[in-house]
Parts: C-alpha cells; sequence; structure tokens
C-alpha cells in the first residue's frame, strides 16, 4: 500500500488533480482510498458527485467516538473509498491535530485494509503551519507530490513545502516523488518547473495541460475521467496516473536559498 499526500499552494488544483490521477488509477483495475485532510471537506466531491458527507471531526463532536466506518467513509467513482477530516470548531483548535485524529480512528476502525493499492492524503496549504505536516511528520505518508505551475508564488510554495519535507525526511523517511505541472499557461512554463524540480534534486513527473474541460466536469460534479473519458484531458490525466503508479524516483529534495530561486525564475524571464 503506497500513502501519498499531495501538497501545493492555495487554490492550485491540488483536489481537482488527485481526483482525476485517481480516477485514472481506478481505471488501471487499483483500490483507492482518498483523506481530504481540509477543512473545506471538498477533497472528494468529484468523485462521490458532490454528496455532501459527514467528517470525521464532526462525527465525533456530534456522537462521540463509537462511530461505524459506514459513517465516515463512502465509496464513489471506481469504488474509490472517500473520507473527509473535516476541521477543529472555526478559532478552536489545531486543523493539523484534526488530521492526526481522523487517520488515528481511520487506523482503529480497520479502513486500511490490505487490499489498498493507493491511500491518498489532499492536503490544505503548505507545511509552513506545521499542522498540515502531520500525515508526514507522523509517517502515515512516506510520498509527497507538490503540485504547482510556472507561476512564482507556486514555485515558492513548492520550495518551502521541500523545507518541511527535508526536514521531517531525517525522521519519518518521507521522499518527494516529484512535481506535478498543472499548467497555468504561462510561457516557457515546462523548462522553468523542469529546471526548479532539477535543482531541487526531483523530477517533474507530468505536465499536465490547462483546459475548460476540468471546470465543465466540475460543475456537473464529476472528474473529467467519468464526464467524458474519451477526452484529451482524460488522458493526460490517465498518463499522469501511470507515471505515478510507475515512478521510482524518490528523494530527500534539496530545497533553495531564495536568491537561488529568484535567479531561476529570472532566467526563465519571470522576473525583472
Ligand atoms: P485549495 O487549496 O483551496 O484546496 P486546490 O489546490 O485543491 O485548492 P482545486 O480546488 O483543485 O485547488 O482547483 C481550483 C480550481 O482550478 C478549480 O475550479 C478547478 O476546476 C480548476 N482547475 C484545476 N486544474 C485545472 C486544469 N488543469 N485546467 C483547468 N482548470 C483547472
Ligand atoms: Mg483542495
Amino acid at each position: 500500500m503506497r500513502q501519498i499526500a499531495i501538497y501545493g499552494k492555495g487554490g492550485i488544483g491540488k483536489s481537482t488533480t488527485t481526483q482525476n490521477l485517481n480516477a485514472g488509477l481506478a481505471q488501471m483495475g487499483k483500490h483507492i482510498m482518498i483523506v481530504g485532510c481540509d477543512p473545506k471537506a471538498d477533497s472528494c466531491r468529484l468523485i462521490l458527485g458532490g454528496l455532501a458527507q459527514q467528517t470525521v471531526l464532526d462525527t465525533l463532536r456530534e456522537e462521540g467516538d463509537d462511530i461505524d466506518l459506514e459513517k465516515i467513509m463512502k465509496s464513489g467513482y471506481g469504488d474509490i473509498r472517500c473520507v473527509e477530516s473535516g476541521g477543529p470548531e472555526p478559532g478552536v483548535g489545531c486543523a493539523g491535530r484534526g488530521i492526526i485524529t481522523s487517520i488515528n480512528l481511520l487506523e482503529q476502525l480497520g479502513a486500511y485494509t490490505d487490499d489498498l493499492d493507493y491511500v491518498f492524503y489532499d492536503v490544505l496549504g503548505d507545511v509552513v503551519c506545521g499542522g498540515f505536516a502531520m500525515p508526514i511528520r507522523e509517517g502515515k505518508a512516506k510520498e509527497i507530490y507538490i503540485v504547482c505551475s510556472g507561476e512564482m508564488m507556486a514555485l515558492y510554495a513548492a520550495n518551502n513545502i521541500c523545507k518541511g519535507i527535508s526536514k521531517y525526511a531525517e525522521t519519518g523517511g518521507v521522499r518527494l516523488g516529484g512535481l506535478i505541472c498543472n499548467s497555468r499557461k504561462v510561457e516557457g512554463e515546462a523548462d522553468l518547473v523542469e529546471a526548479v524540480a532539477k535543482e531541487l534534486g526531483t523530477q517533474m513527473i507530468y505536465f499536465v495541460p490547462r483546459d475548460i474541460e476540468v471546470q465543465q466536469a466540475e460543475i456537473h460534479r464529476k472528474t473529467v475521467i467519468e464526464h467524458d473519458s474519451n477526452s484529451k484531458q482524460a488522458e493526460e490525466y490517465r498518463t499522469l496516473a501511470k507515471r505515478i503508479d510507475g515512478n521510482d524516483m524518490f528523494v530527500v529534495p534539496k530545497p533553495m536559498k531564495q536568491e537561488r530561486l529568484e535567479t531561476i525564475l529570472m532566467e526563465h524571464g519571470l522576473m525583472e
């Protein structure tokens, strides 16, 4: 069972990419569980067809810890099992700790069955807030992918996330599997992301084109793969799924000094 955490700047496309990639893995016959680690609880929306689902933390608050697994885990497209960790009451408590509470409960309830090929954690934000590093800090997820684009802030965030990973790599054994470029149609984007990946000691595992079809499918609360399996974008996500399934490059990333990152950005015409 490979346990994979997806990180990246807010709004970059973590949840969309994770779900489409998982739909691709499901078409390959893989057994998957997605654990949403975002108080927004929208990590499984496209897999479940938008079904509102009770989050683990809400259920714990309302019913105590005598919980049936069926209550918090629902199956969606491709039999993908979906769990939303949910969040603490707004303004109170640490969301990161909530994630660990949820994972521990899932373990107790026997959610991590032997038939699972993959568990994906869709994690909000970057590792600057220690709480959100929990899945890797506690050694739950050993494999990380960072979703980014050729935009400056996305690459700053990617570099910061690498700082977090390299810190926990010594103790928790976590490794970076690559950068997923979710294109924002920036000029020279693939070259830039590849250059940043190389400097970090990793790879750009795939370049996902920007396509309006992703949002059209989203309106129907579906992945592109379910909405239009024959489309070009569906094929892109299937290729991403194959790349990840066959990946064998796992590294302790080498985060850059800010100045080095800025030099690379300048070399690619992104800054004056
Ligand atoms: P958050 O940090 O808030 O959880 P996120 O990183 O999970 O955000 P998403 O919610 O997955 O980001 O995506 C943000 C928006 O970008 C969505 O409306 C989604 O449809 C759109 N989007 C993501 N990837 C693509 C793409 N390749 N082409 C077109 N639109 C995309
Ligand atoms: Mg998200």
